[in-house]
Order: structure tokens, then C-alpha cells, then sequence
């Protein structure tokens, strides 16, 4: 698997960076998984200062952002060619640098949407992801440990699918009902919230209570704000949020604070922001927990 690699100027130079941070915590997945790296400039001198090199192997070096290294993975992630692709992206994103909101470092999320590409934003969203792939290619709960959230009976999960994907929600959702159901809390944006909750009926009845997932506003009113608050105060972990990349909408800037609020807690918060990578993410991460389990 190749997988592209750029952190914004303040995830790269401290001792405890978020990009020494991703190579140190998932340092065992890292060596379960088979990667060749695309790394953007600066971000590959980084690692060479920290003498990261030797874990962050084999690699490419993709020009300084200044010289286009960002807008190359962008065409790397939306390429068919398999020898000039990239398969996933991890972006760690400071949110106050501005080079976070280029063109380009906005159109790679969105194409890695479009191409259904695994884009990580977090480290969190990072580390997460490389355990559940790790565990895919048959390691045991690699190396991450369970203070990161794993123990879902104390964790909260925010759901949210614009309309286009609101069948997709209630497909992933039914199909993982037993994971998310797991978990202590599940927050929603207004109409989102309600078709869940339906369903949670359907599958459940009187069980489900009338809130299994706790409804906020509707997006377009300030909901994605009030789910964006619980994320900062580290009450919500993981975010699921199905975004149509293809409609334009008057509310985008709410749909992208929320992102933003989980990059405010890098260490912490996750998003998922596809249909297929999220069947995949929640299939994985029931696998993983059952794995745990068959072990304690
Ligand atoms: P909704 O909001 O669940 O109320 O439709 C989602 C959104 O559009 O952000």
C-alpha cells in the first residue's frame, strides 16, 4: 500500500510532534503493514531529523508544498495508474496553519472522498486506522492501547450524512447496529438523528429509547457547531460524517468546523468522511475488538 504523508509546520519539528507521535505509537502496525511512503518536502526532513528514516521506508520525496508537492499528491490520489497512485493520505493538520485551507489541501480531501481514499486528518485518525489495517493483515491488536478509546461502552460516536448519503448511513448503520450500539453515547445532527432513530426502533423497539442517537439541529441550522463542541471538549471521539462532495452547500463552513474541531484535538478525535471506508473502518474495528476479547 502506498500512502501519502504531509504534516502542516507545527506537527513536524518538536521532540513529541504529532509526526513523531504517528511513527512511535503505531509503530507496531507500522511493521505489520507493507508501505512505501509519499512524502511532501519539508515533512521527509522532519523525519530525517528525528531519525525516523528507518521506519518511514521505503519512500518517494515529493517537492516542498511551495514547488507543488501537494498539489502532485492530489493528481497522485485521483490517478488510475497503480505505479502513480497513492492508496491513502495522512494529512496531520495544525487548523491555524493557512497552508491548510490552499486549494490544493482542500481539494485533496475532497478527492480522496470522491476516490474513496482513506484521508486522515488526525493523529488520532491516523494511528486509529493503521491498528484496524495492521489487524486486517492478520496482526493482533497491533499496538495501539485501549486508552485510546477502544473500550466503546465509555465512548461517544457522532453520525451524520448529508442527503444524498442519508440511505448510506442507514445501510452502514443497520449493518454495524451491534458496534454502534456499543457505544455509551451516539450524537446526530437533526434529520440524521431522527432516521436513525427509527431505525434503532426497528431493530431494537422499545429498547432503543426514543434517543439511541441524540438529535442536535439539523446541519443547515447549527448542528455540525453543537456536535463540534462536544469534540473539543473531548466528548466525542469519532465522527462519521458522509459528506457529498458533489452539491454545493450554503452551510460548508459548519460541515468543515467540524473537521476542524476534531484537527483542534489531534491526539484525541477522529473523522470518517466516506461510505466504503466507513463499512470498512466499523468492520475492522469490531474485528479488532473481538480479537481483544478472545484474548483476555
Ligand atoms: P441533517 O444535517 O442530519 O439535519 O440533515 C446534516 C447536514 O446537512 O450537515
Amino acid at each position: 500500500m502506498r500512502i501519502g504523508l504531509i504534516a502542516n509546520r507545527a506537527h513536524q519539528d518538536a521532540a513529541n510532534s504529532a509526526l513523531v507521535q504517528l511513527f512511535t505509537r503505531a509503530r507496531l502496525a507500522l511493521q505489520a503493514l507493507d508501505i512505501e511512503w509519499v512524502v511532501v518536502g519539508r515533512t521527509l526532513d522532519a523525519i530525517h531529523s528525528h531519525g525516523l528514516q528507518t521506519i518511514c521506508t521505503p519512500y518517494i520525496r515529493f517537492p516542498y508544498g511551495r514547488d507543488g508537492g501537494l498539489m502532485k499528491l492530489v493528481a497522485h490520489v485521483v490517478n488510475r495508474d497503480p505505479d502513480n497512485s497513492v492508496d491513502a493520505v495522512i494529512y496531520l493538520i495544525d487548523p491555524v496553519d493557512h497552508s491548510s485551507i490552499f486549494p490544493e489541501a482542500l481539494a485533496l480531501k475532497r478527492q480522496c472522498v470522491i476516490h474513496k481514499k482513506p484521508y486522515l486528518s488526525t493523529l488520532a485518525g491516523a494511528c486509529e486506522w493503521l491498528e484496524l489495517e495492521a489487524t486486517a493483515v492478520g496482526a493482533r491488536h497491533a499496538s495501539l492501547s485501549e486508552d485510546f478509546g477502544f473500550d466503546l461502552g465509555g465512548e461517544s460516536i457522532a453520525l451524520i450524512a448529508h442527503d444524498a448519503l442519508k440511505q448510506n448511513m442507514l445501510q452502514i448503520a443497520e449493518k454495524h447496529f451491534a458496534l454502534l450500539d456499543q457505544f455509551a453515547h451516539r450524537y446526530a445532527t437533526g434529520t440524521t438523528g431522527a432516521l436513525l432513530n427509527q431505525l434503532a426502533q426497528k431493530i431494537k423497539g422499545e429498547a432503543a429509547g426514543r434517543a439511541w442517537a441524540q438529535p442536535f439541529l439539523s446541519g443547515p441550522m447549527g448542528g455540525d457547531a453543537q456536535i463540534a463542541e462536544l469534540v473539543l471538549d473531548k466528548k466525542i471521539r469519532r465522527i462519521l460524517f458522509l459528506e457529498d462532495p458533489h452539491v454545493a452547500r450554503q452551510h460548508e463552513a459548519d460541515i468543515q468546523l467540524l473537521e476542524r474541531a476534531a484537527r483542534t484535538v489531534t491526539d484525541f478525535a477522529l473523522v470518517v468522511s466516506d461510505a466504503d471506508g466507513a463499512d470498512r473502518w466499523l468492520r475492522l474495528l469490531t474485528q479488532r475488538n473481538a480479537s481483544v476479547q478472545s484474548v483476555v
